[in-house]
């Protein structure tokens, strides 16, 4: 941790550096904050200076896809980051460029049970949610609302007894359903999610902005396109490879192929969701997290293809549900209005062809190495 540049830093009172115990006192008259660890980190995180005490930051979720480059990030940044994971689809491979790291700690629990959030909230103050079950085709209603719903209000009530009101939430774009207006900014209404995993999505986002509200959280929901890179094991780009390994003469597609979907590159989504976080006015605020565009499905199978440099190919489409959708709840088109965060001065790198056509490089250099199984068929 870097020695703040305050004079007298080293110097302590009541067990705090002398720093910090001034940021206390003014918080404690201005913001009414009664925990000196919490009150120091949010001063000093307003105000940018230099850390006299390390803010320590929350990962639910830390060891998965998203979870991981997120957690990589901020301790770059100089964070001290706590993971809870239960490894039901993430790894401890994924956290391997960290491992060993002195400001992380990774703890094997479930965000559902409160004695693991107990234990591993002491000292923070932010929680970045990232557990789910993130899968959006249908499965067990059940599943999504205690691992979704049940878990986010199990984290906000550990929060709230222990003083730490500052959450960043993993949301998805699914919450808009099949939304009229495209692209779909964050203020587009009512919203109709059309899956259970997005009514969940929405749920939580809900139960935070409620907290935020009667509690004085910061609350901040990232509506996350389809979030694509290294890492990622599930989605359409690893899924079209895994067939395409299985038969590469051959790809079948779920639906009619016109359906339509924002993708960002996962470095772009981290660095949305740090800039969100940072600069959101508090309360409680979404953002949408994509790309510029959107492309159709058939385009990302020709985009795997290409990249594969496979010839003689037939892709051919299962015409899908529902006016060919890949399943019920697929959504048609997700286009998302980004100009919220682009106004805070976020910008994304790469658009959805370019981000689907790296993760479809970086899959295909697993594939040389055999890394990567064919989907069974
Ligand atoms: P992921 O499956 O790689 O990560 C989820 C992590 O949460 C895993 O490490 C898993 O082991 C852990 N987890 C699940 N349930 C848990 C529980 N009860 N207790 C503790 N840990 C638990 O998925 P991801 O793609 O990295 O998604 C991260 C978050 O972002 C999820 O909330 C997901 O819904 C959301 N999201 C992802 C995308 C995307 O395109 N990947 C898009 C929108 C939203």
């Amino acid at each position: 941790m870097r020695k703040s540049a305050l004079p007298g830093a080293d110097a302590t009172f009541n067990g705090l550096p002398y720093s910090a115990a001034i940021h206390f006192t003014i918080s404690s008259a201005f913001l009414g904050d009664r925990n000196p660890r919490t009150c120091a980190q949010r001063l000093t995180h307003i105000y940018g200076l230099t850390p006299s005490l390390s803010m320590r930051a929350l990962v639910t979720g830390g060891a998965g896809f998203i979870g991981s480059h997120l957690v990589e990030r901020l301790l770059n940044e100089g964070l001290e980051v706590v993971v809870v994971d239960n490894f039901s689809s993430g790894s401890v491979d994924n956290l391997s460029s960290v491992v060993g790291n002195p400001n992380l700690k990774v703890v094997r629990g479930d965000v559902r049970d409160r004695a693991v959030l107990e234990e591993s909230i002491k000292g923070v103050s932010v929680v970045f949610h990232f557990a789910a079950n993130p899968e959006v085709r249908v499965g067990d209603p059940r599943e999504h609302f205690e691992n979704n719903i049940l878990a986010t209000f199990t984290l906000l009530e550990v929060m709230r007894r222990r003083d730490v009101k500052e959450i960043v939430f993993a949301s998805s774009s699914t919450v808009y359903g099949d939304a009229e207006k495209l692209p779909t900014p964050e203020d587009y209404g009512p919203v109709k999610p059309i899956s259970v995993y997005g009514a969940s999505k929405l749920a939580c986002e809900a139960l935070i902005s409620s907290y935020a509200h009667t509690y004085g959280f910061k609350g901040v929901a990232l509506r996350y396109a389809n979030v694509v890179g290294p890492r990622n094991r599930k989605g359409v780009v690893y899924d079209f490879v895994r067939k395409l390994l299985a038969n590469p003469r051959r790809l079948i597609v779920l639906g009619d192929g016109t359906q339509t979907k924002s993708y960002i590159w996962i470095e772009d989504a981290i660095e949305a969701t740090i800039v969100a976080w940072r600069r959101s006015k508090g309360g409680f605020e979404a953002f949408n997290v994509g790309s510029e565009d959107a492309i159709p499905v058939k385009r990302v199978a020709e985009i795997v293809i290409e990249e594969g440099g496979l010839k003689d190919m037939r892709i051919e489409f299962t015409g899908g549900v529902m006016g060919g959708r890949g399943w019920v709840g697929d959504v048609k088109v997700m286009h998302l209005d980004i100009g919220k965060l682009k106004a805070l001065g976020w910008k994304p790198k790469y658009g959805s062809e370019e981000a689907v056509r790296l993760a479809a490089k970086h899959y295909w250099s697993l594939v040389a190495k055999g890394l990567i199984e064919p989907l069974p068929q």
